[in-house]
């Protein structure tokens, strides 16, 4: 075993079915008297239901969350906070709630307490990714990481199979990556191995029963899993990818974490033998690229960028901003390999580990 080192994040994490309904208990073990919700316009069932579970610590709700955290929008909520000295502010949601609740953190060292409802796994980490002018920048620092998380199981039932099957893989690409990061450890492989199972195992399941509390249980605690995986190390190539595509093309992200997955991890897996191991032990055998587009592709996900809204045109662009920056990779990044890349996921096409094999 490699010298390592791990560091531990500090939050308080609370995990079942009916979760939810502990919510006043913990926002008062923060010591919170006025809280904010937060959540999108599409979750406003949620963040009333969240509303009156809270009471009278409840003072006001903002439902105006938006992907990629745009910076107008936080402002906007940051007005809310003043006007009703807010003293602590929960999300409840997926990673838009989420990333708007720790920008306000950001703004205001506020405490957060956070209901995750997609499995993105926004809510474990020191990381915010906002968007300004079309410009998607992220930053890690740990006055932004949730203070408590309640998982609840129920919250998670909504979600409709294809995206919970998008949200499954875009979890399971943390901690795909977090296998070969530089600053990997032997307790995040464990996370990861069990976190890729977990997800692998459940996410077929959702699609034909979206209902299925075990398989929606398993998928959560899976994502937990994955999210503490990306918390604690450092991402690659994938993570650069759907990074820059989400915040320069505006293209959904759990989505375009789908369509890049089995491409990035095949154009890696020839450097990074030990990971390929340990997801292929997760994945019961085979090649692990083409078993998670097969996942993705059978449950209905979609697996093409182009059906996502990116153009042929963009394919370039996405290759100049990728080039544009260094980025730690396990393999070092050739522009024609990599527009290989990205113009496969952009047709959908099913990769396998030799789709990217060196010359
Ligand atoms: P999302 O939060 O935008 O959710 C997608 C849609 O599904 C929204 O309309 C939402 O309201 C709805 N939804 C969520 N849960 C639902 C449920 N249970 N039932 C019905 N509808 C539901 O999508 P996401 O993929 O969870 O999050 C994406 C955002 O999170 C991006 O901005 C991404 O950058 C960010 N993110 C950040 C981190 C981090 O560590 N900073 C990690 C992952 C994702």
């Amino acid at each position: 075993m490699r010298d390592f080192t791990f560091q531990g994040l500090a939050s308080r994490v609370i995990f079942g079915r009916g979760t939810i309904s502990l919510i006043k208990r913990e926002a008062e073990a923060l010591g919170c008297k006025r809280l904010l919700v937060v959540s999108t316009s599409q979750q406003t069932a949620d963040a009333d239901r969240t509303k009156n579970l809270l009471g009278e610590l409840h003072v006001a709700t903002f439902d105006g969350a938006a992907m990629h955290t745009p910076t107008d929008v936080t402002l906007n909520a940051l007005k809310l906070v003043r006007d009703w000295s807010v003293d602590g502010v929960i999300a409840i949601g997926g990673g838009s709630s989420i990333g708007l609740s720790k920008a306000i953190a950001l703004h205001t060292d506020l405490p957060q307490l956070v209901v995750p409802t997609t499995y993105a796994g926004s809510e474990m980490t020191p990381i915010l990714g906002q968007t300004e002018d079309g410009v998607k920048t992220t930053q890690r620092t740990l006055r932004v990481l949730p203070e408590t998380v309640i998982y609840d199981v129920d919250m998670t039932l909504t979600l409709p199979p294809v995206m919970s099957v998008a949200s499954g893989i875009n979890a399971m690409a943390h901690a795909v990556e977090a296998l070969y990061a530089v600053d990997t450890n032997p307790v995040v492989s464990l996370m990861a191995e069990t976190g890729i199972a977990s997800l692998y195992k459940s996410l077929p399941k959702l699609k034909e029963r979206p209902h299925d509390i075990d398989a929606r249980t398993e998928a959560l605690y899976g994502s937990w899993l994955c999210a503490i995986c990306l918390a604690s190390t450092s991402m690659g190539l994938h993570h650069k990818l759907c990074h820059t595509l989400g915040g320069t093309l505006n293209l959904p992200h759990a989505e375009t974490h789908t369509a890049i997955l089995p491409h990035a991890l095949a154009y890696n897996a020839s450097a990074v033998r030990e990971a390929v191991d340990v997801i292929s032990r997760a994945l019961d055998g085979g090649d692990v690229s083409g078993r998670i587009y097969d996942v993705a592709s059978r449950s209905g996900a979609t697996v093409a960028l182009k059906d996502l809204g990116m153009t042929e045109a963009d394919i370039d662009v996405a290759v100049a901003a990728v080039m544009s920056k260094p980025y730690a990779n396990p393999r070092p990044l050739d522009a024609s390999m990599i527009k290989r890349l990205i113009a496969n996921a952009w047709a959908g096409v099913r990769p396998d580990q030799s789709t990217y094999a060196p010359a």
